[in-house]
C-alpha cells in the first residue's frame, strides 16, 4: 500500500514537474508570438506587425497612434476627400495656389521629381484620366478614344508650380488634377517607420497594400525574407524571396487593380502619352530602397518605362534595387540583389543579374 501510495506520489511530482515545464515554455512563446494588428487607410489594407516583446496595453497604444497618423495624412492627400489639401489644389486649378502642410508639400515635391526623372512617364497629374478609367472602383469602364485623347490633354507635370517658401502649390491650367497614388502610400510607409523607431521597436513589418517595410530583422537572424508577388497568382503565391533589413520592398504590377473587358485586362498603371494602362513586357517591379516614398516613386516610375529604360533608369541611382518580373515569367535583379534574393518558383526562369544582361 505504502509502496503504492510512493509510486503514485512520483507519478504526482512528474505530473507537475511536466505541467510547469510546458507552462514555462507557453509563456515564454507567448511573449515571442508577434502582434499584428489590420486597417483600412488610404483605400488599401495595412498591417502592422511587430516583432518585440510589448505589453498588450503597449501594442494596442502603438497601433493606435499609427492608425491616426494614416488617418491624418489620408485627410490631406486623398483625391476621395472633399476638403483634403490634394482636393482643395484641385479644385483651384487654373485659379489661384493653395498653402499646404510641409507633408502634402513634401509629398507632391517628390513626386514631381520622379516625373523630371521619367520625362513624363510617371506623372502626379494623372488625375483626370485615373478618373475617366475609375480602375478600382465599380464604375471602371473602357473610355471611348476620344475621350481619352481629350484627358491626356490636362496631363502635365510642369505646370505644377511650386512655392517652397510659403508651401503653396498652384495647377496652372484648369481642369488639371493632382493624384498621389502612385507615391502617398510609400510616404506613409516611412512615417510608420519614424514612428516605431521613436517608440523603440526594433523588429516589425509594415505592409500597407504592398508597400512594405522591413525593420530590424527575424529572431535570430539578420534580416528578413519578403515574398516577391508572382503576378499572375492570387495574393501570397511568390516568385521568389528577397533578404533584406531595414528596407522597403515596394512593388507596382498589373495585378495590384485591374478590370476585364472582351477578354484583356485594363490595369491602373495608365501611360501619359497614350492615355491607355502601360503596356510593356512587365508583369510587375519590386523596389528595394531605404526609403519606402522613393522605392513607391520607382517602382510606378520603372514600371511606366519598362525592362529596359527602367534598368538603365536605376543604374544612375545609388542604393536602390530592382526585381523585375515579366510577362513570359522571367526574372531579372539588379546587381545589388546577387546574394540576397532566392527564386522560389520554377515556372519562373532567374536570368542574370541586368546589368550582365544584353537587354
Ligand atoms: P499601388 O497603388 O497599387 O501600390 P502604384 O504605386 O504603382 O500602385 O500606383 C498606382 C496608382 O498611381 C494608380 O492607382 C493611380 O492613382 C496612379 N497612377 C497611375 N498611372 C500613373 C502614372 N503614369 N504616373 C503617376 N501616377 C500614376
Ligand atoms: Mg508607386
Amino acid at each position: 500500500m505504502l509502496k503504492n501510495g510512493k509510486k503514485y506520489g512520483v507519478i504526482l511530482l512528474f505530473i507537475i514537474f511536466i505541467t510547469c515545464l510546458y507552462s514555462f515554455f507557453s509563456l515564454q512563446n507567448a511573449g515571442d508570438t508577434p502582434k499584428s494588428k489590420t486597417g483600412l487607410f488610404l483605400g488599401t489594407v495595412i498591417n502592422i506587425t511587430i516583432y518585440d516583446e510589448l505589453s498588450e496595453h503597449e501594442f494596442e497604444n502603438i497601433c493606435a497612434n499609427i492608425f491616426k497618423c494614416l488617418e491624418e495624412i489620408e485627410d490631406k492627400m486623398s483625391v476621395n476627400i472633399e476638403d483634403s489639401e490634394i482636393s482643395k489644389i484641385n479644385k483651384n486649378a487654373g485659379i489661384q495656389s493653395v498653402t499646404v502642410s510641409p507633408e502634402t508639400f513634401y509629398v507632391v515635391n517628390k513626386g514631381k521629381y520622379y516625373c523630371e526623372l521619367s520625362d513624363g512617364a510617371f506623372d502626379i497629374t494623372i488625375g483626370p484620366l485615373v478618373n475617366l478609367w475609375g480602375i478600382g472602383s465599380e464604375r471602371a469602364n473602357l473610355p471611348s478614344k476620344e475621350n481619352i485623347s481629350a484627358t491626356i490633354k490636362h496631363i502635365d507635370y510642369n505646370k505644377v508650380l511650386l512655392d517652397e517658401g510659403n508651401n503653396s502649390i498652384y495647377l496652372m491650367q484648369d481642369n488639371m488634377r493632382l493624384d498621389l497614388g502612385a507615391i502617398a502610400k510609400g510616404y506613409a510607409a516611412d512615417v510608420v517607420r519614424d514612428y516605431l523607431i521613436e517608440k523603440n521597436v526594433e523588429n516589425a513589418i509594415i505592409n500597407l497594400g504592398g508597400n512594405i517595410y522591413a525593420l530590424g530583422s527575424r529572431a535570430n537572424e539578420d534580416h528578413w525574407n519578403i515574398g516577391i508577388q508572382n503576378p499572375v497568382e492570387p495574393r501570397g503565391a511568390y516568385v521568389g524571396i528577397v533578404h533584406v533589413s531595414n528596407k522597403s520592398v515596394v512593388t507596382s504590377g498589373i495585378y495590384e487593380r485591374y478590370f476585364m473587358h472582351e477578354d484583356k485586362r485594363y490595369h491602373h498603371i495608365l501611360s501619359p502619352f497614350t492615355g491607355y494602362p502601360v503596356e510593356n513586357e512587365l508583369a510587375s517591379v519590386s523596389i528595394v530602397a531605404d526609403q519606402a516614398i522613393d522605392g513607391d516613386g520607382l517602382s510606378t516610375t520603372t514600371f511606366s518605362l519598362g525592362l529596359k529604360n527602367g534598368a538603365n533608369l536605376l543604374e544612375t541611382i545609388e542604393g536602390v534595387d530592382a526585381i523585375f518580373i515579366t510577362k513570359n515569367n522571367e526574372v531579372y535583379i539588379t546587381s545589388g540583389l546577387k546574394n540576397n534574393f532566392t527564386l522560389k518558383n520554377s515556372d519562373f526562369t532567374l536570368k542574370k543579374t541586368i546589368i550582365d544582361e544584353e537587354l
